[in-house]
């Protein structure tokens, strides 16, 4: 029986998620990348599979609870047990409040709390029969306050709050659960931003940049790298844990 480790990434089609993928396979484990639509997950698994690494895709919407149980079924009976799962899939319904409609409300909660309530539920059961698991939960400095996102922000502080029970329930398991909290992060979803605001990308990282302790914006690998530290066997005693990974502090 092969021993190796099989991970769910969400939302790994592009951006955070595609180079998470790509470091949990460069760290050995199989990976599952799942995202809306599987034909858009072709690029990741084929970044993974030159290098010799496994991968298959996925398509699902972690919001719908039929399609996840369908999917992580699929990814148990192709690649094994997923013992460990990235919560990253996450969408953006920006506005200020007095404009921000109940359907944007619902969106985002539905991919980001939801979302992440429906795979970790989903695959919880092989992380306890197997006796360890690693849950990592994307958050993100919006969580402490960001103007236009009230709907993003509570959703990100919703995931600090379920990470840390997570570690308090499944523990005992031998399973981990952190939060990932992302400032500035250079992928299409800031790139949206910037178009919103109707200010060029490179002009919207360079000040964003200048606001950063370490003078840059960050990259997807960024976070990639925390991930890998997150699932790995010597983080075994690090439970519960929100990390800024952010340039600095706070955004
Ligand atoms: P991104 O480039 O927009 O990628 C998000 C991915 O999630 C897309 O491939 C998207 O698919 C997928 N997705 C959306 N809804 C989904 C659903 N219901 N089911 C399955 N997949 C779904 O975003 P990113 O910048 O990489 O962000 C990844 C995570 O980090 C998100 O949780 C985000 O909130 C968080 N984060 C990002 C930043 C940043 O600066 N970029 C900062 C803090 C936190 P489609 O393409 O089909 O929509």
């Amino acid at each position: 029986m092969s021993t190796q480790k099989t991970a769910i990434v969400t939302g790994a089609a592009r951006g955070i998620g595609a180079a998470v993928a790509k470091r949990l396979a460069d760290d050995g484990l199989a990976v599952a990348v799942l995202d809306l639509d599987a034909d858009a997950c072709a690029d990741t698994v084929k970044a993974i599979t030159d290098k010799g690494g496994k991968a298959i895709a996925v398509g699902a919407n972690v919001a719908d609870d039929a399609s996840v149980q369908a999917a992580v079924e699929k990814v148990a009976a192709e690649l094994g047990g997923p013992t460990v799962v990235v919560n990253n899939a996450g969408i953006t319904r920006d506005n200020l409040l007095f404009k921000m409609t109940v359907e944007d409300w619902d969106a985002v909660m539905a991919v980001h709390l939801r979302g992440a309530f429906n795979v970790t539920k989903a695959a919880q059961k092989y992380m306890v029969d197997a006796g360890w698991g690693r849950i990592v939960n994307l958050s993100s400095t919006s969580a402490l306050g960001n103007r236009g996102q009230v709907n993003y922000s509570a959703a990100k502080a919703g995931m600090q709050g379920f990470t840390k029970t997570l570690a308090i329930e499944l523990g005992k398991f031998g399973v981990t659960a952190n939060a990932i909290a992302p400032g500035f992060i250079e992928t299409e979803m800031t790139a949206a931003t910037a178009e919103r605001v109707g200010v060029p990308f490179e002009d919207f990282k360079k000040a964003a940049a200048a606001q950063i302790p370490v003078n840059r914006v960050g990259v997807p690998e960024d976070i990639a790298h925390t991930a890998s530290f997150f699932i790995s066997e010597g983080a075994g005693f690090v439970s519960g844990q929100v990390v800024y990974v952010a340039g600095g502090p706070k955004d």
